[in-house]
Protein backbone atom coordinates (compact mmCIF):
# COMPACT_ATOMS: atom_id res chain seq x y z
CA UNK A 1 0.00 0.00 0.00
CA UNK A 2 1.00 3.91 -0.97
CA UNK A 3 2.36 5.52 1.72
CA UNK A 4 0.49 8.59 3.04
CA UNK A 5 3.32 10.76 3.21
CA UNK A 6 5.90 11.39 -0.07
CA UNK A 7 9.42 11.77 0.68
CA UNK A 8 11.74 12.72 -1.39
CA UNK A 9 15.77 13.75 -0.74
CA UNK A 10 17.50 16.49 -2.58
CA UNK A 11 21.13 16.99 -2.37
CA UNK A 12 23.18 20.54 -3.20
CA UNK A 13 26.47 21.89 -5.14
CA UNK A 14 29.18 21.90 -3.19
CA UNK A 15 29.11 25.58 -2.18
CA UNK A 16 32.76 27.59 -2.43
CA UNK A 17 33.94 26.92 1.16
CA UNK A 18 34.04 23.29 0.64
CA UNK A 19 35.36 23.15 -3.00
CA UNK A 20 37.85 25.25 -2.05
CA UNK A 21 38.79 23.06 0.97
CA UNK A 22 38.86 20.10 -1.59
CA UNK A 23 35.34 18.37 -0.33
CA UNK A 24 34.16 15.09 -1.02
CA UNK A 25 30.77 13.83 -1.23
CA UNK A 26 29.39 10.92 0.58
CA UNK A 27 26.50 10.90 -1.69
CA UNK A 28 25.57 8.91 -4.46
CA UNK A 29 21.90 8.12 -6.56
CA UNK A 30 20.21 6.32 -8.47
CA UNK A 31 17.28 6.37 -9.55
CA UNK A 32 15.01 6.66 -6.26
CA UNK A 33 18.15 5.35 -3.88
CA UNK A 34 20.27 7.23 -2.11
CA UNK A 35 23.44 6.08 -0.62
CA UNK A 36 25.52 7.54 1.91
CA UNK A 37 29.19 6.53 2.21
CA UNK A 38 31.34 6.54 5.79
CA UNK A 39 34.50 8.71 4.89
CA UNK A 40 35.66 7.37 8.16
CA UNK A 41 35.54 3.94 6.63
CA UNK A 42 35.51 4.49 2.82
CA UNK A 43 35.66 0.83 2.07
CA UNK A 44 32.90 -0.04 4.01
CA UNK A 45 29.26 -0.55 2.06
CA UNK A 46 27.61 2.60 1.82
CA UNK A 47 24.43 2.68 3.60
CA UNK A 48 21.75 2.95 1.04
CA UNK A 49 17.95 4.03 2.03
CA UNK A 50 14.91 4.50 -1.13
CA UNK A 51 12.38 7.04 -1.68
CA UNK A 52 9.93 8.16 -4.06
CA UNK A 53 12.57 10.90 -5.35
CA UNK A 54 15.97 11.06 -4.60
CA UNK A 55 17.28 14.37 -6.31
CA UNK A 56 21.21 14.88 -7.43
CA UNK A 57 21.76 18.62 -8.24
CA UNK A 58 25.69 18.45 -8.76
CA UNK A 59 26.40 18.39 -12.38
CA UNK A 60 24.65 18.61 -15.37
CA UNK A 61 21.26 18.33 -16.89
CA UNK A 62 22.22 15.32 -18.93
CA UNK A 63 22.79 13.43 -15.52
CA UNK A 64 19.61 11.63 -14.79
CA UNK A 65 19.02 12.02 -11.34
CA UNK A 66 19.76 15.97 -11.95
CA UNK A 67 16.55 18.10 -10.86
CA UNK A 68 15.99 21.64 -11.53
CA UNK A 69 13.78 23.64 -9.41
CA UNK A 70 11.05 22.77 -12.16
CA UNK A 71 11.08 19.20 -12.12
CA UNK A 72 10.88 19.22 -8.11
CA UNK A 73 8.07 21.06 -8.26
CA UNK A 74 6.42 19.26 -10.85
CA UNK A 75 6.94 15.92 -8.84
CA UNK A 76 6.09 17.06 -5.73
CA UNK A 77 4.42 20.70 -6.19
CA UNK A 78 1.62 20.29 -8.71
CA UNK A 79 0.65 16.63 -7.25
CA UNK A 80 0.12 18.82 -3.87
CA UNK A 81 -1.67 21.49 -5.97
CA UNK A 82 -3.95 19.21 -7.78
CA UNK A 83 -4.80 17.29 -4.27
CA UNK A 84 -5.86 20.67 -2.55
CA UNK A 85 -8.12 21.54 -5.70
CA UNK A 86 -9.73 17.68 -4.90
CA UNK A 87 -10.46 19.28 -1.45
CA UNK A 88 -7.66 17.66 0.57
CA UNK A 89 -5.39 19.59 3.33
CA UNK A 90 -1.91 19.49 2.13
CA UNK A 91 1.34 19.60 3.37
CA UNK A 92 4.66 19.85 2.61
CA UNK A 93 7.64 20.34 4.51
CA UNK A 94 11.57 21.12 3.79
CA UNK A 95 13.67 19.08 6.49
CA UNK A 96 17.53 19.36 7.03
CA UNK A 97 20.36 20.83 8.29
CA UNK A 98 20.88 24.69 7.80
CA UNK A 99 22.70 25.41 4.74
CA UNK A 100 21.27 22.14 3.04
CA UNK A 101 18.60 23.83 1.19
CA UNK A 102 15.42 23.93 2.40
CA UNK A 103 14.95 27.35 1.65
CA UNK A 104 16.07 27.03 -1.71
CA UNK A 105 13.80 24.23 -2.36
CA UNK A 106 10.73 25.99 -1.15
CA UNK A 107 11.72 29.48 -1.59
CA UNK A 108 14.41 29.67 -4.36
CA UNK A 109 15.91 32.86 -6.05
CA UNK A 110 14.40 35.35 -7.72
CA UNK A 111 15.02 34.36 -11.21
CA UNK A 112 12.84 32.44 -13.09
CA UNK A 113 14.30 29.20 -13.51
CA UNK A 114 15.78 29.38 -9.56
CA UNK A 115 12.18 29.70 -7.90
CA UNK A 116 10.68 26.94 -5.18
CA UNK A 117 8.15 25.49 -4.87
CA UNK A 118 6.33 27.99 -3.09
CA UNK A 119 6.06 31.04 -5.83
CA UNK A 120 5.64 28.15 -8.56
CA UNK A 121 2.76 26.86 -6.39
CA UNK A 122 0.87 29.55 -5.66
CA UNK A 123 1.37 30.54 -9.71
CA UNK A 124 -0.01 27.69 -11.11
CA UNK A 125 -2.53 28.02 -8.39
CA UNK A 126 -3.95 31.60 -10.02
CA UNK A 127 -3.51 30.49 -13.23
CA UNK A 128 -5.61 27.41 -12.52
CA UNK A 129 -8.30 29.66 -11.47
CA UNK A 130 -7.94 31.97 -13.77
CA UNK A 131 -8.62 28.95 -16.65
CA UNK A 132 -11.82 28.11 -14.96
CA UNK A 133 -15.02 28.73 -17.42
CA UNK A 134 -17.86 27.60 -14.99
CA UNK A 135 -20.05 30.28 -13.79
CA UNK A 136 -21.22 28.73 -11.17
CA UNK A 137 -17.70 27.99 -9.20
CA UNK A 138 -15.66 30.66 -8.06
CA UNK A 139 -12.72 30.87 -5.63
CA UNK A 140 -10.70 32.67 -2.80
CA UNK A 141 -7.53 32.74 -1.75
CA UNK A 142 -6.52 33.84 1.67
CA UNK A 143 -2.74 33.67 3.07
CA UNK A 144 -1.13 34.02 6.34
CA UNK A 145 2.71 33.34 7.12
CA UNK A 146 3.80 32.74 10.72
CA UNK A 147 7.10 32.19 12.23
CA UNK A 148 7.57 29.30 15.30
CA UNK A 149 10.18 30.01 17.28
CA UNK A 150 10.59 28.18 20.84
CA UNK A 151 7.10 27.20 20.80
CA UNK A 152 5.86 30.52 20.19
CA UNK A 153 3.84 31.80 17.10
CA UNK A 154 5.09 35.34 15.64
CA UNK A 155 2.69 37.12 12.58
CA UNK A 156 5.03 37.49 10.00
CA UNK A 157 2.70 39.54 8.04
CA UNK A 158 1.98 41.91 11.04
CA UNK A 159 5.11 42.86 12.49
CA UNK A 160 3.42 45.64 14.58
CA UNK A 161 1.93 42.29 16.47
CA UNK A 162 3.36 42.59 20.23
CA UNK A 163 4.55 39.32 21.66
CA UNK A 164 3.43 36.00 21.05
CA UNK A 165 0.00 35.15 19.78
CA UNK A 166 -1.87 32.21 21.22
CA UNK A 167 -2.62 28.95 20.01
CA UNK A 168 -6.30 28.07 20.24
CA UNK A 169 -8.86 25.26 19.64
CA UNK A 170 -11.85 25.71 17.57
CA UNK A 171 -14.42 22.71 17.95
CA UNK A 172 -14.94 22.11 14.44
CA UNK A 173 -12.12 24.24 12.37
CA UNK A 174 -9.35 22.08 15.18
CA UNK A 175 -6.16 24.36 16.19
CA UNK A 176 -5.58 27.54 15.23
CA UNK A 177 -3.59 30.86 15.87
CA UNK A 178 -5.48 33.42 17.08
CA UNK A 179 -5.44 37.57 15.47
CA UNK A 180 -2.97 35.46 12.94
CA UNK A 181 -3.33 38.06 9.91
CA UNK A 182 -5.45 36.20 6.82
CA UNK A 183 -4.99 38.44 4.18
CA UNK A 184 -6.98 37.67 0.80
CA UNK A 185 -4.96 37.25 -2.37
CA UNK A 186 -6.14 37.83 -5.76
CA UNK A 187 -2.78 37.30 -7.87
CA UNK A 188 0.52 36.24 -7.56
CA UNK A 189 2.45 39.33 -6.87
CA UNK A 190 0.22 40.34 -3.62
CA UNK A 191 1.65 36.77 -2.96
CA UNK A 192 4.94 37.61 -3.79
CA UNK A 193 4.98 41.06 -1.54
CA UNK A 194 3.56 39.22 1.39
CA UNK A 195 5.84 36.99 1.60
CA UNK A 196 8.78 39.28 0.75
CA UNK A 197 7.95 41.08 3.92
CA UNK A 198 7.17 38.44 5.84
CA UNK A 199 11.09 37.05 5.11
CA UNK A 200 12.69 40.39 6.31
CA UNK A 201 10.71 39.87 9.28
CA UNK A 202 11.64 36.25 10.21
CA UNK A 203 14.10 35.83 13.22
CA UNK A 204 17.44 34.91 11.71
CA UNK A 205 20.45 34.87 14.76
CA UNK A 206 23.68 33.90 14.40
CA UNK A 207 25.14 30.56 15.66
CA UNK A 208 28.74 29.20 16.06
CA UNK A 209 27.70 27.00 13.33
CA UNK A 210 26.13 29.53 10.60
CA UNK A 211 26.09 33.15 10.56
CA UNK A 212 22.37 32.98 9.75
CA UNK A 213 22.15 30.01 10.38
CA UNK A 214 17.52 29.65 11.09
CA UNK A 215 16.54 29.13 14.30
CA UNK A 216 12.82 29.14 13.71
CA UNK A 217 9.95 27.45 11.67
CA UNK A 218 8.18 29.44 8.86
CA UNK A 219 5.08 28.12 7.93
CA UNK A 220 3.17 29.71 5.35
CA UNK A 221 -0.76 28.43 4.82
CA UNK A 222 -2.70 28.95 2.14
CA UNK A 223 -6.83 28.91 2.31
CA UNK A 224 -7.96 27.93 -0.50
CA UNK A 225 -12.09 28.42 -1.19
CA UNK A 226 -14.09 26.68 -3.91
CA UNK A 227 -17.43 27.65 -3.69
CA UNK A 228 -20.26 26.08 -6.37
CA UNK A 229 -23.57 28.10 -6.66
CA UNK A 230 -26.43 26.05 -7.31
CA UNK A 231 -29.30 27.57 -9.41
CA UNK A 232 -32.20 25.36 -8.23
CA UNK A 233 -32.05 26.38 -4.58
CA UNK A 234 -29.79 29.48 -4.69
CA UNK A 235 -27.15 27.81 -1.83
CA UNK A 236 -23.62 27.93 -2.07
CA UNK A 237 -21.69 24.85 -1.05
CA UNK A 238 -18.20 25.31 -0.29
CA UNK A 239 -15.02 23.34 -0.36
CA UNK A 240 -11.97 24.38 1.50
CA UNK A 241 -8.24 23.06 1.67
CA UNK A 242 -5.71 24.12 3.72
CA UNK A 243 -2.30 24.14 1.92
CA UNK A 244 1.13 24.80 4.28
CA UNK A 245 3.87 24.83 3.14
CA UNK A 246 6.90 24.82 5.70
CA UNK A 247 10.28 25.97 5.73
CA UNK A 248 11.88 23.97 9.19
CA UNK A 249 14.58 25.23 11.34
CA UNK A 250 17.84 23.65 11.16
CA UNK A 251 17.96 20.02 11.92
CA UNK A 252 21.50 20.62 13.26
CA UNK A 253 21.68 19.08 17.20
CA UNK A 254 22.91 21.87 19.63
CA UNK A 255 25.82 19.60 20.72
CA UNK A 256 27.34 20.02 17.13
CA UNK A 257 27.13 23.59 16.63
CA UNK A 258 28.88 24.36 20.32
CA UNK A 259 25.60 25.96 21.57
CA UNK A 260 25.00 27.33 25.37
CA UNK A 261 22.65 29.00 27.53
CA UNK A 262 19.69 30.62 25.30
CA UNK A 263 21.05 28.94 21.94
CA UNK A 264 20.88 25.49 23.57
CA UNK A 265 17.81 26.31 25.15
CA UNK A 266 16.61 27.10 21.38
CA UNK A 267 18.45 24.10 19.93
CA UNK A 268 16.06 21.51 22.97
CA UNK A 269 12.94 23.23 21.83
CA UNK A 270 13.97 22.97 17.68
CA UNK A 271 14.70 19.61 18.69
CA UNK A 272 11.11 18.79 20.41
CA UNK A 273 9.64 20.06 17.64
CA UNK A 274 11.37 18.05 15.03
CA UNK A 275 11.46 14.91 16.60
CA UNK A 276 7.79 15.06 17.78
CA UNK A 277 7.03 15.64 13.69
CA UNK A 278 8.82 12.65 12.79
CA UNK A 279 7.03 10.86 15.25
CA UNK A 280 3.57 11.87 14.06
CA UNK A 281 4.48 11.17 10.90
CA UNK A 282 5.61 7.83 11.18
CA UNK A 283 2.86 7.05 13.37
CA UNK A 284 0.81 8.13 10.51
CA UNK A 285 2.62 6.24 8.34
CA UNK A 286 2.13 3.35 9.95
CA UNK A 287 -1.27 3.84 10.42
CA UNK A 288 -1.58 3.80 6.99
CA UNK A 289 -0.06 0.87 6.07
CA UNK A 290 -1.56 -1.36 9.40
CA UNK A 291 -4.63 0.53 8.20
CA UNK A 292 -5.59 1.41 11.71
CA UNK A 293 -8.11 3.90 12.06
CA UNK A 294 -7.31 5.04 15.72
CA UNK A 295 -5.16 8.24 15.92
CA UNK A 296 -5.28 8.84 19.26
CA UNK A 297 -1.75 7.53 19.67
CA UNK A 298 -0.39 10.51 17.57
CA UNK A 299 1.36 13.00 19.73
CA UNK A 300 -0.02 16.19 17.90
CA UNK A 301 -0.29 18.06 21.56
CA UNK A 302 3.52 17.44 21.77
CA UNK A 303 4.56 20.66 19.92
CA UNK A 304 3.30 23.62 18.77
CA UNK A 305 4.12 22.81 15.47
CA UNK A 306 2.73 19.36 15.16
CA UNK A 307 -0.76 20.92 16.52
CA UNK A 308 -1.24 23.24 14.11
CA UNK A 309 -0.24 21.34 11.69
CA UNK A 310 -2.70 18.52 12.77
CA UNK A 311 -5.08 18.62 10.19
CA UNK A 312 -2.92 19.37 7.75
CA UNK A 313 -1.08 15.96 8.42
CA UNK A 314 -3.66 12.99 9.16
CA UNK A 315 -7.13 12.86 8.16
CA UNK A 316 -8.31 14.30 5.51
CA UNK A 317 -4.93 15.57 4.08
CA UNK A 318 -1.41 14.65 1.89
CA UNK A 319 1.84 15.49 2.92
CA UNK A 320 5.14 15.63 0.97
CA UNK A 321 8.80 15.83 2.72
CA UNK A 322 11.61 17.00 1.40
CA UNK A 323 14.91 16.13 3.66
CA UNK A 324 17.91 18.84 2.12
CA UNK A 325 21.12 17.00 2.15
CA UNK A 326 24.87 18.35 2.40
CA UNK A 327 27.03 16.41 0.18
CA UNK A 328 30.34 17.07 2.28
CA UNK A 329 32.10 14.57 4.06
CA UNK A 330 32.66 17.22 6.74
CA UNK A 331 28.65 16.79 7.38
CA UNK A 332 28.52 13.37 7.17
CA UNK A 333 26.92 12.74 10.89
CA UNK A 334 24.04 15.85 10.31
CA UNK A 335 23.30 14.23 6.72
CA UNK A 336 23.35 10.44 7.85
CA UNK A 337 20.69 11.49 10.67
CA UNK A 338 18.65 13.73 7.65
CA UNK A 339 18.30 10.46 5.97
CA UNK A 340 17.48 8.46 8.84
CA UNK A 341 14.63 10.90 9.55
CA UNK A 342 13.10 11.12 5.82
CA UNK A 343 13.28 6.99 6.13
CA UNK A 344 11.04 6.68 9.61
CA UNK A 345 8.58 9.44 7.51
CA UNK A 346 7.64 6.66 4.66
P1 LIG B 1 18.86 26.18 4.30
O1 LIG B 1 17.56 26.86 4.01
O2 LIG B 1 18.69 24.69 4.46
O3 LIG B 1 19.60 26.78 5.44
P2 LIG B 1 19.67 27.27 1.76
O4 LIG B 1 18.46 26.92 0.97
O5 LIG B 1 19.80 28.69 2.19
O6 LIG B 1 19.80 26.31 3.02
O7 LIG B 1 20.92 26.80 0.89
C1 LIG B 1 22.26 27.17 1.18
C2 LIG B 1 22.94 27.63 -0.12
O8 LIG B 1 23.01 26.57 -1.06
C3 LIG B 1 22.20 28.75 -0.80
O9 LIG B 1 23.13 29.65 -1.34
C4 LIG B 1 21.45 28.07 -1.91
O10 LIG B 1 21.20 28.92 -3.00
C5 LIG B 1 22.36 26.91 -2.30
N1 LIG B 1 21.59 25.74 -2.74
C6 LIG B 1 20.86 24.94 -1.94
N2 LIG B 1 20.29 23.93 -2.65
C7 LIG B 1 20.66 24.12 -3.93
C8 LIG B 1 20.39 23.41 -5.15
N3 LIG B 1 19.61 22.30 -5.18
N4 LIG B 1 20.95 23.88 -6.28
C9 LIG B 1 21.72 24.99 -6.28
N5 LIG B 1 22.02 25.69 -5.15
C10 LIG B 1 21.49 25.28 -4.00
Amino acid sequence: MASSVKVAVRVRPFNNRETNRGAKCVIQMQDKSTCIINPKQPKDTPKSFTFDYSYWSHSTAEDPCFASQRQVYLDIGEEMLLHAFEGYNVCIFAYGQTGAGKSYTMMGKQEPEQQGIIPQLCEDLFKRTAENCDPDLSYSVEVSYMEIYCERVRDLLNPKSKGPLRVREHPIMGPYVEDLSKLAVTNYSDIADLMDCGNKARTVAATNMNETSSRSHAVFTILFTQRRHDQMTNLDTEKVSKISLVDLAGSERADSSGAKGMRLKEGANINKSLTTLGKVISALADMQSTKKRKSDFIPYRDSVLTWLLRENLGGNSRTAMIAALSPADINYEETLSTLRYADRAK
